[in-house]
């Protein structure tokens, strides 16, 4: 069914009972052309414009839980494409640029609200790191504008430009960023690849890949062996465990960050904010509640939850940036496993195994790449060839010693 005003009156005249499932629960077939491990954002996607873009029409997606219950549903929900280097900038400007018809093209209200990112500097460095990044931006074609601090205390007043350890100096603002509503990014992927005929099996746990003469032939599940032509992991957080069933060894540590919602507020904070002097990032909530995070917890895991001293951290950060929050209760704190890659950029590639494509290393930052990683992941595995802008995010730069350090901090995971 297709969703309109014309369905929405429809079916409220007739006591909302005609709806159907967004997506069907089919039962897993022996063999699939295409199998993507993981039912996030990317999985998701990567579906939907396998059968799309490409034509493919075998295809399934294995999630181990249900559809949406990794990261894609746990993120902050920031979106943007104000990166400085050539491997990063027209990738995520190609995904911004996704964004920007994704509703129409699946006819989902993925609620995109293009109110502005801007990141704080504190320190005349940092403004010079800025100005060379928003020039980086705009020899990509995307438009960066720097604040001075006059005009950032007149659009965000309830910043501490008072007291503040590390003044406030003014700010890079992207225009176009803004934020999405992180489940409806799935929801909507699941519908329309379902429609195109692709095959979501929920509960389904890929526990081993198996080989035949080196070459991928399917893989063993909670729910049975099921053959594949071509098998593409999207697993996130648990990429070097999935790996692992194959023997590839990667450059991935897998660490908890931590998410945090307030109680619902009048509209107080109408952009996304970015703290230069420490990770800590903000935005309100269509709902009113003020959405936050910062750092990862420093050590590596895989549990979807973090501990108090991040917590304390978190908001010790947070009040010093904007000291009003320190009335404001929080309501829910939850985390979430990232993939974090040894040079904070992600990974989009062949594997050395034949057959066996890899979509990872989305650190802090795989939601807002969510369309343009479907997409490029998609091309790759369809046509067994990267996708232009996805050239740089290659597994072999690791080998070849062309790392895309965006950050400058080098392989430390903790610190990107
Ligand atoms: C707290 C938090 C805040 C974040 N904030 C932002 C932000 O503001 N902006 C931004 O751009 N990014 C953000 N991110 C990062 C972003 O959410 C992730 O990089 C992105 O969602 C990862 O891709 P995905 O959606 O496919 O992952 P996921 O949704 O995690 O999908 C991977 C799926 O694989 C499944 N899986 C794993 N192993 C198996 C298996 N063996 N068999 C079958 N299925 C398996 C998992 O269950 C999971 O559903 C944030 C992440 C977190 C945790």
């Amino acid at each position: 069914m297709r969703y309109s005003a014309f369905s929405i009156v429809k079916n409220a005249l007739t006591g909302n009972v005609n709806w159907k499932p967004a997506w069907r629960q089919p039962e897993p077939k022996p063999f699939y052309d295409v199998i993507i491990v993981g039912g996030g954002g990317h999985g998701l996607a990567t579906a939907y414009y396998l059968a799309k873009e490409f034509g493919l029409k075998n295809i399934a997606v294995l999630e181990k839980g249900y559809l949406g219950s990794g990261n894609v549903g746990r993120n902050t929900t920031i979106v943007r494409s104000n990166y400085m280097l050539p491997g990063n900038e027209p990738f995520y400007e190609f995904s911004m640029k996704l964004w920007e018809r994704m509703e129409q093209d699946l006819n989902y209200n993925a609620m995109l609200s293009q109110r502005g990112i801007i990141n704080l500097y504190h320190n005349d460095g940092q403004r010079d790191a800025y100005i060379r990044r928003g020039n980086a931006m705009w020899m990509e074609g995307v438009a960066a504008e720097l604040l001075d601090r006059a005009a950032l205390k007149k659009m965000l007043p309830f910043l501490n430009f008072a007291h503040a350890r590390f003044p406030i100096m003014g700010g890079l603002l992207q225009k176009r960023g803004g934020t999405a509503r992180h489940d409806a990014v799935a929801w909507g992927y699941a519908r329309a690849a379902d429609r195109l005929g692709v095959d979501l099996i929920q509960n389904c746990e890929v526990t081993g890949i198996r080989r035949e003469n080196g070459v991928v032939t399917g893989v063993e599940t909670s729910r049975g062996f099921i053959g594949c032509g071509k098998l593409g992991l999207a697993a996130a957080g648990n990429t070097s465990r999935v790996g692992q069933m194959a023997d590839l060894k990667l450059p991935i540590e897998s660490h908890v960050l931590q998410a945090f919602v307030t109680e619902g507020l009048k509209p107080a904070i109408d952009h996304v904010i970015t703290y230069g002097a420490g990770h800590f990032y903000i935005s309100q909530s269509d709902k009113g509640g003020l959405v936050f995070g910062a750092e990862i917890d420093g050590y590596n895991s895989y549990a979807q939850r973090g501990n108090l001293a991040t917590v304390e951290h978190v908001m010790e950060e947070g009040v010093t940036m904007i000291p009003g929050l320190s009335r404001v209760r929080v309501l829910r704190s939850w985390g979430g496993v990232m993939d974090m890659s040894m040079d904070g950029s992600p990974i989009i590639s062949h594997t050395p195994i034949d057959n066996l494509y890899l979509n990872c290393g989305w650190c802090y930052g795989g939601f807002k790449a969510t369309p343009a990683s479907g997409f490029c992941f998609a091309h790759l595995i369809a046509k067994n060839e990267t996708h232009p802008v996805a050239r740089f995010l290659r597994l072999d730069r690791f080998e070849r010693g062309y790392p895309i350090d965006e950050h400058g901090a080098g392989p430390q995971p903790n610190l990107h």
